[in-house]
């Protein structure tokens, strides 16, 4: 897909997810701006009609419903449901895939989404299946034992059709990462673990995103993927790049308008 309609796409998907939290009045926007570029990318210029994905940071679901939309895979009545009563698109990913089209597990409590993964890259393996399984996890999923009994096992695996992308945006529901549980470096410790590990210095960049994915493209190893993607929380919107509180906070009028007239001054 070209640059153009990467952008549009873009513009689009962070018009209708403003749209959505705000008509919802629910949190979690920066959480969902930090990995909408990265979403974007994976539905639009990486993953085949086959290819698996799980958003392990369900709380960002938001961001996956919205992508869905633009992929067409959730129309725009379903869409309209978000957050309210009786829909199946709630605060974090609905469970089963019969609920809503593209979402395989329900996620987010934190830790669950890597291993989830795993066990769909190894039964691929074993049913000779050719499909990949990408999962996109934040830095916080990373304080969670079970990411790393899920590294190890895809290490052990040599599930090289998994392919998880680290959602680093440096924050979390507590504090800044490096202060609720120091994790740095990411990239080396990954390695050490058995997984090829590819830093992204922007991922809410889609060029510093496609040279990551050629660089981790180029080891044809039997080892698992990682790519560690820099991100910002709340990218996107400038009053809230950065800023713990918009983990939680639902906009106000005003805040609305303000970011919806960013997003287009931006991509004007
Ligand atoms: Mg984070």
């Amino acid at each position: 897909m070209n640059k153009e309609k990467l952008k549009k796409i873009k513009e689009d998907s962070l018009i209708t997810l403003l749209e959505l939290h705000m008509t919802a009045h629910s949190g979690h926007i920066g959480s969902s701006l930090s990995c909408l570029d990265i979403l974007i990318y994976l539905y639009f210029q990486r993953m085949s009609e086959e290819d698996k994905f799980i958003l392990s940071k369900g709380h960002a679901a938001a961001s996956l419903y919205t992508v869905l939309n633009k992929y067409g895979k959730i129309s725009d009545e379903q869409l309209k449901t978000y957050y309210q009563d009786g829909t199946f698109l709630a605060a974090h990913p609905p469970c089963g895939d019969d609920k809503v089209d593209g979402v395989i597990f329900g996620t987010g409590s934190l830790g669950h989404g890597l291993s989830l993964a795993a066990g769909l890259a190894l039964s691929t393996k074993f049913s000779k299946k050719n499909f990949k399984v990408y999962c996109v996890i934040s830095d916080g999923d990373c304080n969670e034992g079970s990411t790393w009994e899920a590294i190890m096992f895809a290490a052990h695996h040599k599930l090289n059709n998994l392919v998880v992308i680290i959602d680093n945006n440096g924050l979390q529901g507590f504090g800044r990462s490096d202060e609720v549980i120091k994790m740095m470096p990411f990239k080396e410790k990954i390695q050490a673990f058995g997984f090829d590990v590819v830093e992204a210095k922007n991922g809410n960049d889609f060029a510093d995103l496609d040279k990551a994915f050629a660089e981790i493209d180029k080891n044809g190893s039997d080892k698992p993927k990682c790519i560690v993607a820099r991100t910002t929380k709340g990218s996107g919107v400038s009053y809230m790049e950065d800023k713990l509180e918009w983990h939680y906070l639902p906009m106000d009028d005003d805040q609305y308008q303000t970011a919806i007239k960013e997003v287009r001054s931006n991509n004007a």
